[in-house]
């Protein structure tokens, strides 16, 4: 390509054809609403938002396609054709052998912790996931972190930083014994890092590692496109490569998987547990009649089944992946222009806004991340989300907050949702709040939760 040559504009690649009509609030109308929500955007009703980058989950714009299949659905209580379509499309482009449907990615995390984790033993993964390492535990098991340490850094700028730390891993498999690991949990495009990939060739030493130890794969494939589109822009070999036979390639490496839906697969409600070894998958189907519903429909409606059958086709289509994480490094990239401090490199799914350098003002105790997300809303409606000492909770030892190295405030993008136009506004927001920071005084609270305190608690301002 001509290094001269004036970069080009790019737009989405689909067209409208259905308008869900969203509401431009006055600043009044902000004002009261998010002091009536205390401060805390969970609180916050959908109707009084404008732009919503609160999570990707579930949030996706389905296509015309799969409205289509809307209408296809077999409702049967067994045997649906709607299983069986989802059940080709799993083995066609995850090459996973037998699949067993879930109402979402969690219940697919309760089955297998279920059934090969026993009491004592240790499960080491690439960062942990709030769900995946709840139900670790209470299967019994430890959850144990065996990411590379930049992976804690949000100013480095490393470009696989989910790759698993081989000594870390196998420093725990001597010491611990094969025999306690019952398997090895990696997760595609790490959600808690920022959204950041892990390379095929660390996945592949992974691989041999653990093959040494007999010990398999449980993939965490919830964005398995987005960390294969990563791998083709940045792993050598991979430039001219197809992101679906990419992400065949990842899957082929481990031996299961769980699948939340809502996020890669491009439906609003909807998961699958993966396996390849015929006992386990028996075991599975025996757990998701307990708490899902029987082994082919599992807590889904055949409808959402085809929704996601098509929805797989589509996450693993060139232009959609390229679009979709396209949208957030335009986002990213746009923010950095203006001189914002963000998590770097950019992510798969969203941009972290780093609340402790753009309110730096304010010591940590006075919620800076929550008081950033209040005051984006405030600004032009934008919804966002808090990570940061909120999130974090007390240690339960000592009743005080638990400081997290990160400050953090999500702009998650849906796919497919909004537009560059969308973007530009939420960029303009953040460059007007964060021109107006010194002005902001942070928050306390007023009622705090006793559990997972971020998504009910409520805050007033700190005068
Ligand atoms: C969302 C998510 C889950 C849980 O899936 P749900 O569908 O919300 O139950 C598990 N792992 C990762 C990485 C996720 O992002």
């Amino acid at each position: 390509m001509d290094k001269n040559k004036k970069q080009r504009s790019w737009a989405e690649p689909y067209k409208i054809k259905m308008v869900e009509p969203v509401r431009i609030s006055t600043f009044e109308e902000r004002k009261k609403a998010i002091e009536a929500a205390g401060y805390n955007t969970f609180l916050l009703r959908s109707r009084d938002v404008y732009i919503d980058l609160l999570t990707d989950s579930g949030t996706s714009a389905m296509s015309d396609r799969q409205w289509a299949g809307m209408m296809m659905g077999d409702e049967a209580y067994a045997g649906s054709e709607n299983f069986y379509h989802l059940e080709r499309k799993v083995r066609r482009f995850y090459g996973y052998k037998y699949i067993v449907p879930t109402h979402q990615g969690r219940a697919a995390e309760h089955i297998i912790s279920q059934i090969m984790i026993k009491k004592g033993d240790y499960i080491p993964g690439n960062m942990y996931f709030t769900t995946t390492k709840l139900h670790q535990e209470l299967a019994g098991g430890t959850f144990v972190d065996v990411v590379i340490d930049e992976a804690h850094d949000p100013d480095n700028e490393h470009p696989f930083k989910a790759n698993v730390d081989l000594d870390k891993l196998e420093t725990l498999i001597i010491e611990k014994g094969a025999d306690r690991i019952p398997y090895v949990s990696i997760a595609t495009s790490v959600n808690m890092a920022g959204g950041q990939p892990i390379s095929m060739e660390n996945l592949k030493q992974v691989r041999e590692l653990t093959q040494n130890y007999g010990i398999p794969i449980i993939h965490d494939m919830t964005r398995v496109a987005e960390n294969a589109f990563f791998i083709k822009q940045r792993e050598k070999g991979y430039g001219d490569k197809p992101v679906r036979e990419i992400v065949s390639e990842i899957c082929c490496l481990t031996d299961g998987a769980t699948m939340s839906a809502k996020k890669d697969a491009l439906v609003n409600i909807g998961g699958f547990l993966a396996l390849n070894d015929k006992e386990l998958f028996k075991k599975a189907c025996n757990m998701v009649v307990i708490y899902e519903g029987l082994h082919t429909y599992g807590g889904l409606a055949g409808r959402d089944m085809e929704a996601m059958a098509i929805g797989i086709t589509e996450s693993v289509d060139e232009d959609h992946i390229k679009a979709r994480v396209g949208q957030v490094e335009y986002l990213g990239k746009k923010l950095i222009d203006m001189g914002i401090p963000i998590v770097l490199p950019i992510g798969s799914h969203g941009v972290f806004l780093n609340a402790s350098k753009i309110l730096s003002h304010l010591s940590q105790d006075k919620l800076p991340a929550q008081t950033l997300a209040a005051e984006l809303y405030l600004d032009a409606g934008i919804r966002a989300m808090e990570r940061g000492v909120v999130s974090a909770g007390r240690n339960p030892e000592t009743g005080e907050h638990n400081y997290p190295a990160l400050e953090l405030v999500r702009l998650t993008i849906p796919r497919r949702v909004y537009t560059q136009a969308h973007l530009d506004v939420v960029a303009e927001s953040v460059e007007a709040v964060y021109e107006n920071r010194e002005a902001i005084t942070g928050l306390e609270f007023t009622y705090e939760p006793e559990h997972l305190r971020f998504f009910q608690s409520r805050f007033q301002k700190i005068e």
